[in-house]
């Protein structure tokens, strides 16, 4: 039996994301005597979705394909339930940036008392600069601190790449976890939500239950770039029963986004309604004052004295966040001391000799990356994808994990295939380690930066 017209026509009407998700999984198998159709879901969630969801799409997509006068039976696959006959789907010739779902391993970590171990420690209170274009989300992050759950909730923060989004929600988790060190406290991104989520579901009733329970029996949920929720059916449905549930019952919710949650795209209304209920506060681009200002504060954290007239410069050259404008400054360090010359105008000068500020566009190829990074730890490119955890291949793979995530902007399970099948987690995983790495290590911070000079030219 040829299912590849009947897994098309379905795929047409579906989003990649759904198509993945719910069909990908199901196995088929057609009995002409009997005139029945045997769809094999993994798990009865599963099963249940595609029936209250995409009962209609199903239908269509059987009668499309000639298939509308069958009766469908339901299986649950237990590991081997499908006879042998059974027509494995074939893959579409599609690349779309799919999750990628794995039965292996469990990718549910615990959330403990107050773990702020995905926090970043320099993303404090103490090293935010105040200044006109953030006053009021700073002042809403100070608030939901002192008295999380009692005054703006949630606290829906928003503003452009590189403003200090992260850097002000996980503010908000340091202060509260040191003044309460017994509440429950997440901090992580709505992709790693969902991530986890997907691998939930995959395992059927027992691990979805759990997830539930995890997340709405917390204190202080964090989330992170929730505009990824955009178009994630699921997702929303799950995010906001676990917002409901943390809502009632008084539980501080802070959600951060690249836009106001009325410029989300393909999200559900009562979602919409529910981001608006408490205080919105946008964060702007700092203003030329305000950079020198952070420029310094950046470079006293480094230890080192920046002079005011070559902060300017940096300052000037950052046009479009403050990531930008701190990785100039960790240029003009590492070249500074590679060459032995004290940091001057020209030296500043220099540093953006050849280089754009422009963001980099989505052509970088996930294999450049593992190339330039290979060459440059002097490592075989096979040795990255390989399953060995040696020091020496760990960090060269990591750091090209982190690039590919930053540079050729791909799916966690995308860049997990690139790297021998390994599973998304581990990307995620790294991508964290590194982020966090680079602010504590400014050798490795001026690695990358090279790196990614490379990787554009
Ligand atoms: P976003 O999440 O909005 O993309 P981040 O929070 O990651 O941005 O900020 C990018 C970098 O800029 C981080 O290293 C952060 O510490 C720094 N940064 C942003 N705003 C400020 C600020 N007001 N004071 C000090 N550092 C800042
Ligand atoms: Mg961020």
């Amino acid at each position: 039996m040829e299912w590849r017209p009947f897994l098309q026509a379905i795929h047409s009407k579906l989003t990649d994301q759904a198509f993945e998700t719910w069909f990908r999984p199901l196995r088929f198998q057609r009995s002409v005597q009997e005139g029945v159709l045997r769809i094999a879901a993994p798990n009865d969630v599963v099963r249940d979705w595609i029936l209250s969801k995409y009962a209609e799409p199903l239908r269509q997509s059987l009668n499309e394909s000639h298939l509308g006068s069958l009766r469908i039976e339901w299986q649950i696959a237990s590991n081997n339930s499908m006879p042998s006959e059974v027509a494995e789907p074939e893959p579409l010739p599609r690349e779309s940036d799919r999750v990628q779902l794995h039965s292996a391993e469990s990718a549910l970590p615990e959330v403990g008392l107050s773990d702020v171990s995905r926090l970043n420690a320099k993303y404090t209170f103490n090293d935010f600069v105040v200044a006109s274009c953030n006053r009021l989300a700073h002042a809403a992050a100070l608030a939901v601190a002192d008295s999380p759950g009692q005054t703006y909730n949630p606290l829906y923060l928003y503003g452009g790449v590189g403003l200090g989004k992260t850097h002000l929600i996980q503010a908000v988790g340091h202060a509260i976890a040191s003044a309460n060190p017994t509440l429950r406290i997440a901090y992580l991104s709505l992709e790693r939500f969902m991530n986890e989520l997907i691998s939930a579901i995959r395992f059927g009733y027992d691990k979805t239950n759990a997830f539930r329970e995890r997340y709405r029996s917390i204190d202080v949920l964090l989330i992170d770039d929730v505009q990824f929720i955009a178009g994630k059916e699921r997702t929303q449905e799950e995010f906001f029963h676990t917002f409901n549930a943390l809502y009632d019952r008084q539980k501080q919710i802070v959600l951060t986004s690249d836009c106001p949650p009325r410029d989300i795209p393909e999200i559900e209304e009562r979602l919409h309604s529910r981001f608006e209920w408490g205080l919105i506060a946008d964060i702007e681009p700092p203003d030329l004052e305000t950079k020198v200002v952070i420029i310094k504060r950046k470079a006293e954290a480094h230890r080192v004295n920046l002079p005011d007239d070559v902060a300017l410069i940096l300052a000037r050259h950052a046009k479009h966040n403050i990531r930008e404008l701190e990785g100039s400054l960790i240029r003009l360090l590492a070249m500074s001391s590679l060459r032995g010359l004290p940091l001057s105008k020209s030296l500043a000068e220099e540093s953006f000799r050849g280089v754009t500020n422009e963001p980099i566009s989505n052509e970088v190829s996930i294999s450049k990356i593992q190339h330039l990074v290979a060459r440059h730890y002097k490592i075989d490119v096979e040795n990255m994808k390989a399953r060995s955890n040696v020091r020496h291949v760990l960090i060269p793979r990591q750091v090209a994990m982190y690039l590919c995530k930053r540079l050729a902007k791909k799916s966690y399970p995308e860049i997990a295939k690139h790297f021998g099948g390994k599973h998304h987690t581990t990307v995620i995983h790294s991508v964290e380690k590194i982020e966090k790495e680079m602010n504590a290590n400014g050798e490795l911070a001026g690695t990358i930066n090279r790196l990614i000079e490379a990787v554009n030219t």
